[in-house]
């Protein structure tokens, strides 16, 4: 059987090499950067107040000092601070020539233009200078970072127009199965309402990727044929279903002979596993139709082919686990509490509702028999 470590090495490989592209940081969220972002210039550009205050020199207080002038944010400093003077500023103010602190409004009195200050202060006080955040030069950000709000916001601060980026693979969703109904329906005697389908799309759309098409095609391997041919264009293919050794596993049966293999994985769930490359065509991926070997499958395989892989987290079991998985690597249903992780509800591959109440997904390492409570374990949080 193919190692856990073997198939994901195999799944990062996937999508590589990957499309790059230059877009407009406003239209960047979401993507992978494809390069290290530079900083062109310091950031902050001024030295501006952190308080709303006065602008002093230090050997000027505490004392009482004419006001003469004030300055906004958005506003140039028109008035210079001279011995013996202050300028009322605001928080985000550009810094007025000759002032060498700000004292926060609190420290002071104001009265008939002139101001007194209680306290003595030091240079630079409450004054947040140019470059303090970013040097011109310094790495803001690195190639692999997903872009999302926080480094939308560096972005635009530093004033980057533009970035290069991987776009979002696109990738299309096929269930197989005679059971399947679409969702909405009420399925007739032994029917399922196709479930996969929907949750794949929203797990690849969740890990980035656009998802340009969602099907259901019955156990007939010309028609999975012949839909795979008439897709949209897209990167990816993921079906669900058909790849075990059943009488009736069509995906299996029906692309093996185009060169995509199917192969048993040492893991649980999860042990069937389809992958490859079509001829001159997109990537495949052919997981198993159980829901949760489906769903689990993705958030392995799927993030890393899509280059999304989900951090492995360190956590104390807070439950004994006892286990007959043999050589296979599990991966149970957990519930994270602080750092401690509970197993929540049995390994069955079919207990979708299991999965919905679970956080996290708890690795028993290969060969492994008895977990004691209090052992350390790795979690993927979901
Ligand atoms: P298969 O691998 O095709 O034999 O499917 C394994 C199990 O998963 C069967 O019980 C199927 O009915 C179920 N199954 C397969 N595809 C789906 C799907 N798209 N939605 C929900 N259940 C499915
Ligand atoms: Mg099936």
């Amino acid at each position: 059987m193919k190692s856990y470590a073997d198939h994901l090495a195999d799944c990062r490989t996937l999508l590589f090499p990957r499309a790059v592209t230059r877009v407009a940081v406003a239209g960047s969220l979401g993507l992978t950067l494809a390069e290290n972002v530079v900083a062109a210039a310091d950031s902050p550009t001024f030295a501006s107040s952190a308080m709303d205050g006065y602008a002093v020199r230090v050997q000027d207080v505490p004392g009482s000092l004419a006001v003469v002038g004030e300055v906004a944010a958005g506003h140039v400093p028109d008035v210079p601070v001279a011995e013996g003077t202050a300028v009322r500023i605001m928080t985000g103010s550009a810094i007025p020539e000759g002032a060498e602190a700000v004292v926060p409004v609190e420290d002071t009195d104001e009265r008939d233009g002139r101001v007194t200050v209680r306290v003595a202060t030091t240079p630079q006080r409450h004054i947040r200078p140019a470059g303090d955040d970013v040097r011109a030069g310094d790495v803001v950000l690195r190639a692999g970072q997903v872009i999302a709000p926080a480094q939308l916001a560096a972005l635009l601060t530093i004033g980057a127009a533009t970035v290069s980026v991987h776009p979002a693979a696109r990738v299309a969703v096929l269930s197989t199965g005679d059971e399947l109904v679409e969702a909405g329906r009420t399925p007739g005697p032994a029917q399922l309402v196709d479930s996969n389908g929907p949750a794949l799309a929203a797990a690849a759309t969740a890990a980035g990727a656009d998802v340009v098409h969602v099907g259901r095609l019955p156990d007939a391997p010309d028609a999975l044929v012949e839909a795979i041919e008439s897709l949209p264009a897209c990167d990816l293919v993921v079906t669900s279903g058909g790849i075990s050794m059943g009488a009736y596993d069509v995906v299996k049966s029906a692309l093996a002979p185009l060169g995509l293999v199917f192969e048993q994985v040492a893991i649980q769930p999860g042990k069937p596993q389809g992958w490859g490359r079509f001829p001159g065509g997109p990537a495949f991926l052919g997981l198993p139709g159980n829901p949760v070997s489906a769903l689990v499958s993705f958030e392995l395989f799927g993030r890393a082919a899509l280059g999304r892989e989900r951090p492995t987290l360190r956590a104390t079991l807070a439950t004994r686990v006892a286990r007959n998985a043999g050589d296979k690597r599990q991966f149970l249903r957990g519930r994270l509490d602080g750092d401690r992780v509970h197993v929540d509800g049995g390994p069955g591959s079919h207990l979708v509702a299991g999965l919905a109440a679970a956080d996290c997904l708890l690795v028993v390492p290969e060969g492994a028999k008895v977990l004691e409570e209090g052992s350390p374990v790795s979690v993927i949080p979901l």
